[in-house]
């Protein structure tokens, strides 16, 4: 599990866990969804790629990269990658893996 965000991304004010920034009254709704969906997909990419299948599992890390971009994703990807890469798979330039 990624760590959960820990600051306002318009203020920087502390998160407390409420719906809004008590600084400046920013509605972290939707930071909330992008963070979730983000989880979910580095989940299936670690299913996937435990599962061997690495093709969708660099599918599910690009998939989680796109809603957080966070470290965590972003070194999942460049593993996976580096995963493909050793096992003579490449990355064409639109994504697909061959
Ligand atoms: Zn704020």
């Amino acid at each position: 599990m990624l760590v959960a965000m820990e600051k306002c991304p318009h203020c920087r004010a502390l998160y407390r866990g409420e719906a809004e920034c008590y600084r400046c009254g920013f509605d972290f709704r939707y930071t909330r969804m992008c963070e979730a969906e983000s989880n979910f997909n580095y989940q299936e990419a670690i299913r996937c790629l435990a599962g061997g299948d690495d093709v969708r599992a660099l599918h599910f890390v690009k998939e989680a990269c796109y809603y957080h971009n966070h470290e965590q994703n972003v070194r999942l990807k460049a593993f996976i990658r580096l995963k493909n890469l050793y096992n003579g798979k490449e990355e064409k330039k639109d994504g697909q893996t061959v």
